[in-house]
């Protein structure tokens, strides 16, 4: 019997009916398989792709991880520097994405399954 609590499953990317199946099929290192989800768990067997084109209402919560992104690079950047230029703040978000873009990518898709699915944690 599973005992992470919920937020150790999202943040491990666990199945949210057993807590134990990894919800990706390829490492976070895979740039191929990076976002692509089992279609069922590999533990407990539950159907991670409710209907077709589930994961497409994912990028409403990758949008906000975007507008958070963006957000906390402005204010670090009036906090750090005293006169942030344009440019300043344009590097600092494009880089800040192409870094943090296969964690948002990933847990976008995490949090949607367990905001918009009917699964819910049975604890085998
Ligand atoms: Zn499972």
């Amino acid at each position: 019997m599973s005992k992470i609590s919920k937020t150790q499953a999202i943040l491990t990317a666990k199945c949210p009916n057993c807590r134990e199946g990894d919800l990706f099929e390829g490492s976070k290192m895979s740039f191929k398989n990076l976002t692509s989800i089992n279609h069922s768990c590999p533990v407990c067997n539950a159907n991670l792709m409710p209907e077709p084109d589930f994961y497409y209402g994912a990028m409403y919560i990758s949008y906000a991880f975007s507008v958070a992104l963006v957000i906390t690079a402005l204010v670090a950047l009036n906090v750090l520097i005293e006169k942030p230029e344009l440019w300043m703040y344009l590097t600092s978000v494009v880089v800040a994405n192409i870094i943090l873009l296969p964690l948002m990518l990933r847990y976008s898709k995490v949090l949607y399954l367990y905001l918009a699915s009917k699964l819910k944690y049975r604890g085998y």
